[in-house]
């Protein structure tokens, strides 16, 4: 296993592989006038397995595929049962909008997908047709159904977001009464392609929580899981929990065992620093695996000590979460 320079274990990898989409959520990317890259500037299937086989012999055992839309790219599936196979990885899991994921919950059960994290961010068609910017609520029930009646374990991730979604807050919570899921309600960060949307953060984790409890008074505090991003509680005699992520507010810095490779194959070890290696670079300039292991380490020991550290050393954030994956 290896630590970074705070003793922290990096053991998990969160994997763009696209930056496309088929939605326009108003957080992640601006309505038009997105340039997405071409595609030679994408990491080819081929690159991206052999990355993982690089970083799970460093002691990364956990994956989660993001985007962008991850299932918006040819041959994710295939790519998929590959880095099942890869020795070292134990956990293959998924972040999507579910909009195309619906008819593939059976093949990726069987492939052994260690959950599914789907956003899904209010339950009213109007609201997520506003938020989203496509009429596409229907296609994303169906892929929770789906994976609810396939017994996947899910975690529904929805950005709480002044004057777009507060209405939605109990209908959201109340996914927990019946079915055994995690609601999570996620602080909004600047990272739209454009910037900050409000000059100050209306809804930041304390609200959401008081919030909830002016909703369920009798809401009990959980254990959290190590490593975990969220805080956790649950409405008393409900199935699920819900989770609350101080994304913006950064609460979790101190345990975090994540890295990442955007869509275009730059190294983040934090989600706000600005990229802190070219791995795409790196691979195509003809690195053996050993250049490879050395410049992940190389990066590992100059972690930042958390978010604030790393975006004081950049340009503000204004990129879109869909190139970094969330
Ligand atoms: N397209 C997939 C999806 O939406 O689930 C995967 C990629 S998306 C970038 C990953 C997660 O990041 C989603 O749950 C999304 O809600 C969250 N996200 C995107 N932009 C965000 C922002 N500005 N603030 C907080 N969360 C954001
Ligand atoms: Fe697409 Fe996900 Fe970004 Fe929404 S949050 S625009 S679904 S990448």
């Amino acid at each position: 296993m290896i630590y970074d320079n705070h003793n922290r274990p990096i053991t998990y990898l969160r994997l763009a592989v696209t930056d496309r989409c088929n939605l326009r959520c108003f957080y992640c990317m601006p309505e038009e006038g997105i340039n997405y890259l071409p595609k030679q500037h994408l990491l080819t299937y081929e690159e991206m397995e052999r990355l993982v086989r690089v970083l799970a012999r460093l002691g990364v055992s956990k994956v989660r595929i993001t985007g962008g839309e991850p299932f918006v790219r040819n041959g994710l599936m295939d790519f998929l049962w590959r880095l099942k196979a890869v020795e070292g990885l134990h956990e293959l899991h998924i972040t999507t909008n579910g909009v195309l994921t619906a008819p593939l919950v059976p093949e990726l059960v069987r492939m052994g997908i260690g959950s599914v994290n789907l956003s899904i961010d209010t339950l009213d068609r109007e609201r997520f047709r506003t938020i989203t910017r496509r009429d596409e609520l229907p296609a994303v029930r169906r892929t929770l159904d789906a994976l609810l009646e396939h017994r996947v374990p899910v975690k529904l991730n929805a950005v709480v977001m002044e004057g777009k979604n507060i209405e939605d807050l109990p209908a959201l919570a109340e996914l927990t009464r019946h079915h055994p899921v995690e609601v999570r309600f996620i602080e909004e960060m600047p990272f739209n392609g454009e910037g900050s949307h409000y000059p100050v953060l209306h809804w930041t984790h304390q609200r959401i929580l008081e919030e909830l409890q002016s909703l369920y008074p009798g809401l009990e505090k959980v254990a959290d899981a190590p490593f975990s991003t969220s805080t956790h509680y649950r409405i008393p005699g409900y199935e699920g929990t819900i989770g609350i992520i101080a994304a913006f507010t950064r609460t979790f810095c101190g345990t975090c065992n994540r890295i990442r490779l955007t869509a275009q194959g730059t190294l983040k070890t934090c989600l706000y620093d600005n990229g802190v290696l070219d791995v795409r670079a790196l691979l195509r300039s003809g690195a053996d695996d050993a250049e490879l292991t050395a410049a992940f380490l190389k990066a590992f020991a100059h972690r930042p000590k958390n978010g604030f550290e790393a975006e004081r050393h950049r340009s503000p954030v204004t990129e879109s979460m869909s190139t970094i994956g969330g």
